[in-house]
């Protein structure tokens, strides 16, 4: 079965065709400027030349055209006709209360998403738009969404409600619902693999680190706690995000500053955290090789970052009484020992001994960069959160397919009769 995966943004779409019988990406790529007249279409295939197109893409149902025209395309293309694509999968990234698991997309499901704009104004009106350019192109073809939020939807009432008057929780659903919900519970059942136990039997906490941030304390299997809240600007400093901070400093500011609203929530979410205190960049790569020249700035915004990532670990070992392994992944956890090193050495107290040479191996399979005696394991295991779509939206399409077969062989027993 080939499934294709869908992340739509409302000017941009990514997507991967994958062959679930061997989990390979048959093709990947990207359509960026949708609504622009010089929309660009990045096209990859292992082992080929990238392709790119500029062409003019106004809506998202030409974009998936254009998608599915490369897919099938004579010289770049991987499958002979659209036929060939069985069932796409779309990442949608706030699924509310409504939604405790990926589910297949019918009437009901689009209302219900439709219900949550005003969660994720941002990103499910887009999310939709895709869903509804897939519809358009492919009619026949089942869909199914997985959304960012429903891993999270296990915490208990102490780690999702906000200690402000219940009323906005039970009129407006204002909670802690958490994200990158499909990265952790990818990386907690791979850590769970390498480690050779049962989650069902683990303490982990996951830390997903790339341009957005958060932490997950995965309590035996489950999301106990996670450091992003009702959106995804709380918890850890990030590259262009805040996170944590006195809600006080939102009207002092819009007084002192003479600033409306909307500012003070764009200064939040697109020019605070890395970028904001080292002056330089969002990219840890950046301000990384800045701290090197010994810039002090870029100084303070790697320790600080790695300050807030590691108070957080602790705050989670105390939330589950104990920690069997801490995983790093996402951008910067995959990919910066530095990084990881300056969250680390604050935690030897509970039995962490990082390996300085298995922290400064590369690889993109999970490891471990902690030494054997260390009490604690600390892994690095790269994310994959297309495949984890990929895998939900192929076991929803087995499952509707083994219903339709009992009802059919049930009612064929009935005739019989
Ligand atoms: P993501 O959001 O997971 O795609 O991660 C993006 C972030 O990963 C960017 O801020 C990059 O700077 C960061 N990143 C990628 N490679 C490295 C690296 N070698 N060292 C530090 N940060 C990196």
């Amino acid at each position: 079965m080939n499934i294709l995966v869908i992340n739509a943004g409302s000017s941009s779409l990514k997507y991967q065709l994958y062959n679930m019988e061997t989990e390979d990406v048959l093709a990947k790529g990207r359509v960026e400027r949708i609504g622009m007249d010089s929309s660009i279409l990045t096209h990859e295939v292992d082992n080929q030349p990238e392709v790119r197109e500029v062409s003019e893409i106004l809506d998202h149902t030409t974009a998936i055209k254009k998608v599915l025209d490369m897919l099938t395309h004579k010289k770049f293309g991987v499958l002979r006709n659209m036929s060939d694509i069985q069932a796409v999968g779309h990442r949608v990234v706030h699924g509310g209360e409504s939604f405790s698991r990926s589910v297949l997309v019918d009437q009901a499901v689009k209302l219900e998403i439709r219900k949550l704009f005003d969660l994720a104004p941002l990103h499910n009106p887009a999310h939709m738009m895709g869903i509804a350019a897939v519809e358009a192109n492919l009619p026949e073809v089942p869909q199914a969404v997985v959304f960012d939020t429903a891993f999270h939807q296990t915490m208990p009432p102490i780690s999702y409600l906000y200690a402000i008057p219940t009323v906005l929780y039970s009129k407006h659903k204002i909670r802690r619902y958490g994200f990158h919900g499909t990265s952790h519970d990818y990386v907690s059942k791979k850590a769970a693999d390498f480690l050779g136990r049962p989650l069902s039997e683990l303490k982990l906490i996951t830390c997903h680190i790339g341009n957005g941030a958060s932490c997950a304390a995965i309590l035996y299997g489950q999301s106990y706690d996670t450091s992003m809240g009702m959106t995804p600007l709380e918890g850890l400093m990030m590259g262009t995000r805040s996170g944590d901070l006195d809600p006080a400093i939102v009207p002092y500011t819009i007084n002192k500053e003479d600033l409306t609203l909307n500012e003070v929530n764009s200064m939040l979410n697109k020019h605070s955290g890395l970028l904001a205190i080292s002056g330089i960049s969002s990219d840890m790569r950046e301000v990384v090789d800045a701290m090197k020249e010994g810039n002090e700035k870029a100084k303070l915004a790697f320790e600080m970052y790695a300050y807030r990532i590691r108070k957080y670990i602790g705050s989670y070992v105390a939330a589950m009484d104990g920690v069997d392994a801490i995983v790093f992944t996402a951008g910067v956890g995959e990919n910066s020992d530095a990084l990881r090193k300056e969250v680390c050495q604050g935690l030897t107290f509970f039995g962490v001994q990082l390996s300085g040479e298995r922290n400064a191996v590369r690889s993109s399979e999970p490891r471990r960069i902690t030494s054997d005696d260390s009490k604690v394991s600390v892994l690095v295991v790269p994310t994959n959160e297309e495949l984890l779509i990929a895998r939900d939206t192929y076991n929803l399409v087995l499952e509707q397919h083994q219903t339709i077969t009992e009802a059919d062989s049930d009612e064929q027993s009935n005739e019989g009769e």
